[in-house]
């Protein structure tokens, strides 16, 4: 008897409200158009070597990621990460 999402392409059986996971109720709350969302099992097994970056969405050699402090490579590579820093420092310049 589970639930599922009623959202567009949506298998989710987490219904929060609505009919709807919490991915889709998030955008009907924020008056989007319901799409289908990505799916989000953590990141893409990347080939050895490679990591994925989960702002453009690429593979790329894990020299250009930065490393967690338990030696991990993060979610954004460099080049994201710095596109993200400049982005919230211009944010925190305007407030
Ligand atoms: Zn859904
Ligand atoms: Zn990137």
């Amino acid at each position: 008897m589970n639930k599922q999402c009623e959202g567009p392409e949506c298998t989710s059986t987490k219904v929060v409200a609505y009919g709807l996971c919490g991915g889709h109720y998030r955008q009907l709350k924020l008056g989007k158009e319901l799409t289908p969302l990505r799916k989000w099992r953590g990141r893409p097994k990347a080939p050895e070597g490679y990591a994925y970056c989960n702002e453009c969405e690429l593979f790329k050699p894990e020299d250009q990621f930065h490393k967690t402090a338990a030696g991990k490579t993060r979610y954004r590579c460099k080049a994201c990460q710095s596109d993200y820093q400049r982005r919230t420092n211009n944010e925190k310049k305007v407030a």
